[in-house]
């Protein structure tokens, strides 16, 4: 298939606006895919993503719904302000990916430092690579979420939502880089994508001087002066453990400093904290002012003591190698009842020597006991040890501690009780003590927050590494709020979810999400409205954007200025606002003002708008990806919850699997991607689509290789062979070419053309169920590869006829060729479009019917979804019979071998009617019980030789447990059918015999229900 002949089709749809959607009276389908956020070229990956929902509109299309796929480029957020600012500053692996990855000129480039030039040139690239991938999409609905239209839609709705109460303002731990002076996502990141933030409690132990009771302070320095009273601040995840302290970890290798600020709210509150300085840059992002006092150097303060701030016992510091500078404040304090890493770091310190002389610390290790905090069933006091013991963890190094440790934190957080000793909390579940200890300590000042990776490091594209900034006055949406949680429970229950066990995904994410910091300093986007310094994330405005492209189109001859609040609220819900109601105290809260609730907009224009919004609404399929359910996924159906009445909630969603390149995963910044505009110069579009669409179904990861990509191709290759050998074989019987739109219809009697006529209608079928259900491989399965089994399968039946073609068997390949066009289309539309122009196709295929309800099939009724209908012949009886000529050709030629003769006659022998009876009967009773088998066919006297009557009721009842009963089939018929072809594969004459009548070695008798016998001679 050539680029040419793929633009011509693409030129005529689009000249014949094919794609465009209005509302008029016909049933609707309104589909959408998460759209592209286009800050790099399109690459395969994408190509599977848009390629499902097209494959969708254009089978709906054709099953007589008005299908609407629009698209949209979502281009607010930060991601290309940092791409620009790389390119501006020549960053060398920026210019290789936008130069070698996504494949953009050389003049170009220079042009990329400004950001909007970013999202322009990759929509427009975007633009073009789906139109050369034939996408059926109607782009008068397409818009960029930058402009003044969209803006007004988002400046609407957070208003909306604020008024509702559903945000509020507070402050928030972000990815952040320190270079480039901006949050990251992950977009920006060398290293550390997807790395989440954990919250941690920083526990305050001062520090006193070493050795209490001694007078002698020469060996210490000067630790704590009267007014100046140190701190170590571990970070842990555990705050409950503070009663199991016995001591505190710090890397004598590390460097650590002293700081302070006098942020009185979160912060040292004047206090002098000690710090390994490689977490200065963290923390200094969460506490304000943090200033450096100086450096400290640890080994002076190994061997002192400090005091636990809860239970103000004295633990002494002791030396780790574990204790990573880069994690929390840069030390440990130590647990070793339920921290394994502590338990075997406390008995490793035991027996090294060198370490315990060169700080003196035997006496002091000596007398270090595990303490009990929690209590866990089938743990001893020291669960600790327990698993350390089990597992045979030997040092510190052992890879296996991680796995010890990640048990009892799992174990202890779902079934740990905090013990009997421990004061105030004992009883309490260690889930929610932990939550109460670290409330309690805060409050006293014991304790503070802290945010840190989860791993590290996370590095930055500049190359700096990254910290958790707190970011102040920051504007949530409350998706922590129950009753909202509620009201979108209520939504996923009523929608469809493809995969199926997505849902409780879903249910997971409803019930897990936070309040969500849905402003941003940096970006392009909309303001928010009542507090202009902040731009609304990329996340929050792409949350019902769907709404937005059923009334897109009109929205281009409106100015935006008259896009206010009125407009919407009358478009969307039918609200006309009485300005005199309005309570304009709180107008400002929203950052509104009284205008913005005055209609500018004429009332013709508003009803056909709403007219255009009420037909396509509600959305009835949302397509995206399965790294999305958690936000965009999730975030779409709490929106629509608050925002639409329940009759506008979405209807359906597919979530889609990642993609593979030639078994890697995909990733544009490692370069390990294929772009789409090269594949399709490559390969054409249609064998890109039908690659993408047979290889997996969509929920399921996909794998480019280029092996069966070429695979495909011949596919494709062969289906255009497959036309003109119809073509030929029609010219050389009636000297005229075939005329899709004009098959002449015969009544078929041959059982092999019923056959095949009954093969296509199975196909066509189960593809049409599959692709209901998304299922795009499976429908390719049955509507190309098991569809061509049957045609190959028909063709060598029929082989004999070919040269000199009949009517019905030129009727059966052109219907098959007819039908197959049709299902093909969505699919490969430009190569179905050319063979449906070529051989006489009215129309476009691309607006033909689909087949199942286009009907020529062959059979004494209407097929329907139900085969068994009474004056049909059933579909299993025709299949029946077929695989009886395929089984008599397979024994007579499986017999042959072994006799080694080619025998002159073949005599096939028929089950007289009286066994036909006792399957019946066999069949009737259900199981293969032979003593009422006999009994019923003795009652019904079906025959007179009752030995014969049980011999044959054994054979049944060893039968029936491996093939159905379907009734009686007239054997004669359908082998005296098949003559020609059976006696042709087996290379002798064959005599299908209706009675016994020659029968010299009686043979006849051997014969049973669809399974004749053989007499050879
Ligand atoms: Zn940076």
């Amino acid at each position: 298939m050539s680029k040419e002949i793929e633009k011509k089709w693409q030129e005529k749809w689009k000249e014949s606006k094919l794609f465009q959607s209005d509302h008029d009276e016909r049933k609707k389908i309104f589909l959408t895919v998460a759209y592209p956020y286009p800050s790099g070229a399109m690459h395969i990956g994408h190509g599977r993503t848009y390629t499902v929902p097209d494959v969708y509109a254009r089978f709906k299309r054709m099953q007589g719904y008005n299908v609407l796929f629009p698209m949209g480029w979502h281009v607010t957020g930060a991601p290309v302000i940092g791409i620009a600012s790389r390119i501006k500053d020549k960053d060398p692996w920026t210019l290789d990916l936008y130069e070698n990855v996504h494949n953009v000129p050389k003049n170009e480039i220079s042009k990329l430092e400004d950001p909007e030039y970013i999202v322009k040139y990759f929509s427009t690239e975007y633009h073009n690579v789906m139109d050369d991938m034939g996408y059926s999409i109607d782009w008068r609905r397409e818009f960029r979420t930058t402009d003044p239209t969209y803006k007004k839609f988002i400046e609407w709705q957070i208003k909306k939502l604020k008024k509702m109460d559903l945000i509020r303002k507070g402050n928030h731990p972000v990815k952040y880089c320190p270079h480039c002076d901006n949050p990251v996502g992950d977009h920006d990141l060398l290293e550390g994508e997807g790395v989440g933030v954990n919250e941690l409690t920083l526990l305050k132990f001062k520090i006193i001087e070493k050795n209490d009771n001694d007078t002698n302070k020469d060996n210490g320095d000067n630790i704590n002066t009267a007014n100046n009273v140190k701190y170590l601040v571990p970070a842990t995840f555990r705050p409950e453990t503070i009663y199991g302290s016995t001591n505190l970890w710090l890397n004598p290798n590390v460097e650590y400093i002293q700081v302070t600020s006098d942020d009185s709210e979160n912060g040292t509150n004047g206090e002098t904290w000690v710090i390994s300085k490689e977490s200065f840059d963290n923390i200094s992002n969460q506490i304000k002012d943090l200033k450096i006092l100086g450096d400290i150097d640890p080994e002076t303060l190994i061997g002192a003591h400090i005091e636990n701030p809860v239970t103000k016992d004295h633990h002494p510091i002791l030396p780790a190698s574990f204790v990573d500078p880069e994690y929390g404040s840069g030390s440990v304090f130590s647990v070793p009842g339920h921290a394994p890493a502590d338990y075997i770091a406390l008995e490793d310190l035991k027996n090294n020597k060198e370490l315990i002389e060169k700080y003196s610390l035997k006496d002091i290790v000596n007398k270090i006991e595990p303490l009990n905090v929690v209590t866990i069933k089938k743990y001893s006091e020291i669960p600790a040890k327990d698993v350390i013991e089990r597992l045979n963890v030997k040092n510190q190094e052992d890879p296996k501690l991680e796995e010890a440790t990640n048990e009892l934190y799992k174990v202890e957080h779902s079934k740990g009780i905090i013990s009997k000793h421990i004061p105030i909390y004992s009883g309490e579940r260690v889930s929610i003590a932990r939550e109460n200890i670290k409330k309690d300590m805060i409050s006293k000042n014991q304790a503070t927050i802290m945010y840190d990776f989860a791993e590290h490091p996370v590095i930055c594209r500049c190359g700096t590494k990254c910290v958790v900034k707190i970011m102040d006055n920051q504007w949530f949406l409350k998706y922590s709020d129950e009753e909202w949680k509620d009201e979108t429970r209520k939504l996923l229950r009523n929608e469809n979810i493809i995969p199926a066990e997505v849902r409780s995904n879903l249910e997971y994410y409803i019930g897990w999400l936070e309040d969500w910091a849905c402003s941003r300093r940096i970006g392009l986007g909309t303001k928010l409205p009542w507090d202009k310094q902040w731009l609304i994330e990329p996340l929050t405005d792409s949350t019902i954007y769907m709404s937005y492209y059923t009334i897109a189109k009109y929205l281009k001859d409106i100015n935006s200025e008259d896009l206010n609040d009125a407009f919407f609220e009358k478009i969307f819900f039918d609200n006309d606002i009485n300005i005199d109601t309005i309570d304009k105290t709180q107008l400002n809260s929203i950052g509104a003002n009284i205008d913005d609730f005055r209609l500018k907009v004429d009332e013709d224009i508003i009803n056909e708008i709403q007219n255009e919004f009420s037909y396509w609404y509600p959305l009835d399929w949302r397509l995206s990806a399965k790294d999305l359910v958690g936000n965009h996924l999730s975030f779409h159906m709490f929106h629509h919850a608050a925002i639409f009445p329940p009759e506008n909630w979405p209807q359906g969603m597919v979530v889609f699997g990642m993609g593979l390149l030639e078994g890697n995963k995909m990733s544009s910044s490692k370069g390990n991607v294929i772009l789409l505009s090269d594949a399709i110069n490559e390969y054409g579009a249609d064998v890109v689509r039908l690659f993408l669409m047979s290889s997996a179904e969509p929920w399921q990861d996909f794998d480019w290789r280029e092996k069966e990509v070429v695979g495909t191709k011949r596919r494709l290759d062969w289906f255009f062979e497959f036309a003109e050998k119809i073509e030929s074989i029609k010219m050389n019987k009636n000297k005229s070419s075939l005329d899709l739109s004009n098959i002449e219809r015969v009544d078929l009697t041959r059982k092999i053309d019923l056959w095949m006529m009954n093969q296509l209608y199975i196909r066509i079928n189960d593809a049409t169920t599959a692709l209901e259900g998304f299922q795009t491989r499976k429908a390719l399965q049955d509507s190309l590869f098991l569809l061509k089994k049957d045609v190959d399968h028909y063709m060598y039946r029929t082989k004999h006829l070919l040269e000199d073609p009949d009517e019905a068997l030129i009727f059966v390949l052109s219907s098959i060729l007819e039908s197959w066009i049709r299902i093909l289309s969505p699919f490969t539309p430009h190569s179905c479009e050319e063979l449906w122009a070529k051989y006489g196709g009215e129309g476009f295929v691309s607006e033909a019917e689909w087949p199942i309800k286009y009907q020529y099939f062959p059979m004494k009724c209407t097929p329907t979804l139900n085969l068994k209908v009474d004056s049909c012949i059933p579909s299993e009886v025709i299949e029946k019979s077929e695989e009886m000529v395929q089984s008599i050709v397979k024994d007579i030629n499986e017999i042959k071998k072994i006799v080694d003769v080619t025998p002159e006659k073949i005599h096939v022998y028929l089950a007289p009617d009286w066994k036909w009876m006792l399957y019946r009967i066999a069949d009737d009773v259900g199981k293969p019980d032979i003593g009422q088998i006999m009994g019923r066919a003795i009652g019904e006297n079906i025959h007179d030789n009752k030995k014969e009557i049980a011999e044959v009721a054994k054979k049944v009842g060893r039968e029936m447990t491996k093939t159905r009963y379907i009734g009686k089939i007239d054997e004669y018929e359908v082998l005296s059918d098949a003559l020609d072809f059976i006696s042709e594969e087996v290379g002798s004459e064959v005599i299908i015999h209706k009675d016994n009548s020659y029968d010299p070695q009686n043979k006849a008798r051997n014969a049973m229900p669809y399974k004749p016998a053989l007499f050879m001679e």
